[in-house]
């Protein structure tokens, strides 16, 4: 079989670019969503007016229940999982005195929180395997932090921190654990940005453009076929951030 590949957060944006050309290359794709579920039926059918099925699956991350059900979906119909790309996530812009209680919480759950879900679910049956790939998309910010952006570059960081340490442990295990950290990238997440606060990262960027999905969907098409890399933080960022 194929390799089974569950992408969270994959009816919109960077998520939905994944997830359609994975399943587009042959593999076999677990689409997870929450809230739009027009948009998940939509890939869904746009892939099998290609011939080609998905399975297509709502699931809140933030919550261990929803994920434990995605997990149990996923193993009673593939019996493995073969990589897990920790995709879903949100942001908020705040000044940091006025992120509230809720606000930090929120965000915790639904980037840092649902990784470490989704990982412990997943994990215990790519041991069994004795092989498999965690790619989690964090963010440039997690390595350079934003203004107004707090809660969300410690989310970041935190995916980051996570990402080097269960790569030492599960490396003995065959599984690699990575991170791509994006720089800014036309999608939804952005749609607040206006033409001139484009034209600064643009400016900021080496590669003189903004990213697109594909960018990280390349990247991570290379990560589920390699072999030797763990442990990594891989900026696709157009250049932004150099050390
Ligand atoms: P987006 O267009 O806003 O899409 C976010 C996706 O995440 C949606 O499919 C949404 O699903 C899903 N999602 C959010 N919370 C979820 C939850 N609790 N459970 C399940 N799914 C959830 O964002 P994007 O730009 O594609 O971002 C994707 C990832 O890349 C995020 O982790 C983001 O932090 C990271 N990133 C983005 C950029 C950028 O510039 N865009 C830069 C760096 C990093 P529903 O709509 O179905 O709820």
């Amino acid at each position: 079989m194929n390799k089974v590949i569950i992408v969270t957060g994959a009816s919109r944006g960077i998520g939905r670019n994944i997830a359609y050309n994975l399943a587009i290359n042959g593999y076999t794709v677990i689409a997870n969503y929450n809230n739009s579920e027009q948009e998940a039926l939509k890939l869904k059918d746009e892939l099998k007016e290609q011939g080609i099925e998905i399975d297509i699956f709502k699931a809140n991350v933030s919550k261990r229940s929803e994920v434990e059900k995605l997990v149990d979906f996923v193993i009673k119909k593939y019996n493995k999982i073969d990589v897990l790309i920790n995709n879903a996530g949100i942001a908020q812009s705040k000044l940091f005195l006025d992120i509230t209680d809720e606000d930090f919480e929120q965000m915790l759950k639904n980037n840092l929180y649902s990784v470490f879900y989704t990982s412990q679910e997943t994990i215990k049956y790519m041991i069994k395997e004795h092989k498999g790939s965690i790619i989690n998309i964090s963010s440039m910010y997690g390595k350079i932090g934003a203004s107004c952006e707090v809660h969300y570059s410690v989310s970041k960081a935190g995916i980051d921190g996570m990402t080097k340490a269960l790569a030492k442990e599960l490396g003995p295990s065959n599984i690699r654990v990575n991170s791509i950290a994006p720089g800014a990238i036309d999608t939804d997440m952005n749609k607040n940005l206006t033409e001139e606060d484009w034209k600064k990262l643009i400016e900021e960027t080496p590669l003189t453009r903004k990213g697109y999905p594909i960018d990280i969907t390349r990247c991570v098409k290379w990560l589920i076929e390699d072999e030797f890399t763990t442990g990594q933080i891989i900026s696709v960022d157009g250049g932004i951030v150099i050390s």
